[in-house]
């Protein structure tokens, strides 16, 4: 097995205790390589050498905690072709999504670089005579990273960064799909001046080694983004240890298309959200409520719209939808399709698998229209290049509909009206709300996360990241003076 296939532990590459194949989903003959599995020695030893490099890294202090993370950042966006290319061959994402991803997890990098030097305090007056109050950041600790395939290089991007910028370790277990970049991304750590074991990557599978770190006693805190269902054990398993936890999950995002919107933008804006990355987001398009009385005109130019974007091979020019992930993947899809029709959906358009020159997981983007909210596929997240349309007779409705969902992370409308938009603004349910934008896309310096189901703990992003990666202490200082 190659060295860089390997896990990274205490600051050394080192063989797993067995090796998983990784495949191109664009390209079922395309081996990327055999990538390490740890066992449960191997995930104790990170766990070992992140506590005792931890107190290194904090005395180090801000000067050098930045330097080391815009090292980090600047070379990831030199290289963002490189290993977008990398990441798109093994997760199938179209070459410019991969190679942006990249880039954007240079940002984080370099954005946290900069939050490294303004970890700032508080100052206060005692209510007691003599005596001075600081209250001041510190790091929590060892942070277990526990992330997924869709964004392999960008999510773990924006926990490590904070994690480190404030003075934390880690151990980070990615998904068994994407190891390729997970190595790649570690290689880029790898390569700064920290101490041993600040940053460990311990790949392997999530039933075994990432059950076995989010259950340890041995960490301060979790990051998570992945599943609902694997999120629920999560928490509980955080609950029962004490252990601070931040968790994103899946979703089910509305996009409100109104009587008055810009009809070719809404089409623009619905598409790029539903069946960009496959639909493999947490942020995509879900469920298209629209006005009736532009209903029908939306959704001609949405098939329309479906029907024209070209699927096929991740690394080929012109590929505007990739395959999915895995077999697995594609299955669930398929089995969403059957489940949308035998629901009384209308599939209007895609929903089959495809052929191409080279042997992959390629699925049509699929469009169902007179869906209820009510069906499975309205309230399931299906992480597929699937959408729904749901017809709705007014704004009031159309709201309704939007906030009856278990789920809240991001939500859209189109519309030309100030007073709808603002409505909406304050009384849609989510975490992130779009006007007239994709509900796919955010930026990379404010928070981002969502209600209910979709997200647990702390934000993530820009500056409200301090909140989970870091403790609040109260000093009282009196100078010891006789009265
Ligand atoms: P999972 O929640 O299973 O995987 C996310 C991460 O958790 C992976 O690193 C996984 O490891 C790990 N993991 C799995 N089981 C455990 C466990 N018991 N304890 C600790 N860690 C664990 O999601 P999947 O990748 O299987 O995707 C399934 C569905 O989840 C998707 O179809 C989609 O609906 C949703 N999802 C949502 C995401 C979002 O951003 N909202 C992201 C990814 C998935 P490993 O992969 O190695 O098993």
């Amino acid at each position: 097995m190659a060295q860089t296939n390997g896990l990274f532990i205490a600051g050394e590459w080192q063989d797993g205790a067995a090796v998983i194949e990784n495949r191109n989903p664009s390209d079922l003959s395309d081996i990327i390589g055999e990538y390490a599995q740890a066992d449960s020695s191997q995930l104790d030893a990170a766990l070992a050498a992140a506590r005792k490099a931890q107190p290194v890294w904090w005395a180090a202090g801000v000067q050098k905690r930045h330097d080391v993370l815009m090292a980090i950042g600047t070379e990831l966006m030199a290289r963002a072709e490189e290993i977008g290319r990398l990441l798109s061959r093994e997760e199938g994402k179209p070459l410019a999504e991969g190679k942006g991803e990249v880039y954007r997890a240079g940002q984080f990098f370099t954005y946290f670089a900069a939050e490294a030097l303004r970890l700032h305090g508080d100052l206060a007056e005692s209510v007691r005579p003599g005596i001075e109050i600081d209250v001041r950041r510190e790091p929590v600790g060892v942070v277990a990273i526990v992330s997924p395939w869709n964004f392999p290089v960008a999510t773990p991007a924006w926990k490590i960064a904070p994690a480190l910028a404030f003075g934390n370790a880690l151990v980070w277990k990615p998904a068994n799909l994407t190891p390729a970049s997970a190595v790649a991304l570690t290689e880029v750590i790898a390569r700064q001046d920290i101490p041993a074991g600040l940053f460990n990557l311990v790949t392997g599978p999530g039933r075994a080694v990432g059950q076995r770190l989010v259950e340890s006693r041995e960490i301060d805190a979790i990051s998570f983004t992945g599943s609902v269902s694997v999120g629920r054990g999560i928490a509980a398993s955080a609950v029962a240890n004490m252990t601070k936890v931040q968790m994103e999950m899946g979703s089910k995002n509305p996009m409100l298309i109104m009587d008055d919107a810009d009809l070719d933008l809404a089409v623009a804006h619905a598409a790029n959200a539903a069946f960009g990355g496959t639909g493999q987001k947490c942020t995509a398009a879900s469920r298209l409520i629209v006005h009736e009385a532009v209903h029908d005109a939306f959704v001609e130019k949405l098939v329309a719209a479906a029907q024209a974007l070209k699927v096929g091979h991740a690394l080929e020019a012109g590929t505007q939808i990739g395959p999915a992930v895995s077999g697995e993947q594609l299955a669930q899809n398929l089995d969403y399709v059957a489940i949308g029709k035998s629901e009384g959906a209308e599939l209007l358009c895609g929903g089959d698998r495809l052929e191409r020159p080279t042997e992959g997981y390629y699925m049509a983007p699929a469009v169902f229209a007179g869906t209820r909210n009510d069906m499975r596929i309205n309230r399931e997240e299906m992480f597929a290049p699937i959408t729904c349309v749901i017809k709705a007779g007014s704004y009031d409705e159309a709201l309704g509909i939007a906030n009856d969902s278990e789920f809240g992370l991001t939500a859209g409308i189109m519309t030309r009206s100030l007073a709808r938009a603002s409505h909406f603004r304050a009384h849609m349910r989510a975490g992130c709300v779009m006007v007239n934008l994709p509900t796919a896309g955010t930026d990379y310096h404010v928070p981002f996360g969502g209600r209910g189901a979709s997200s647990f703990g702390p934000r993530e992003q820009g500056r409200y990241a301090a909140e989970f990666y870091t403790t609040v202490k109260t000093a009282y200082v009196s100078a010891g003076l006789p009265e």
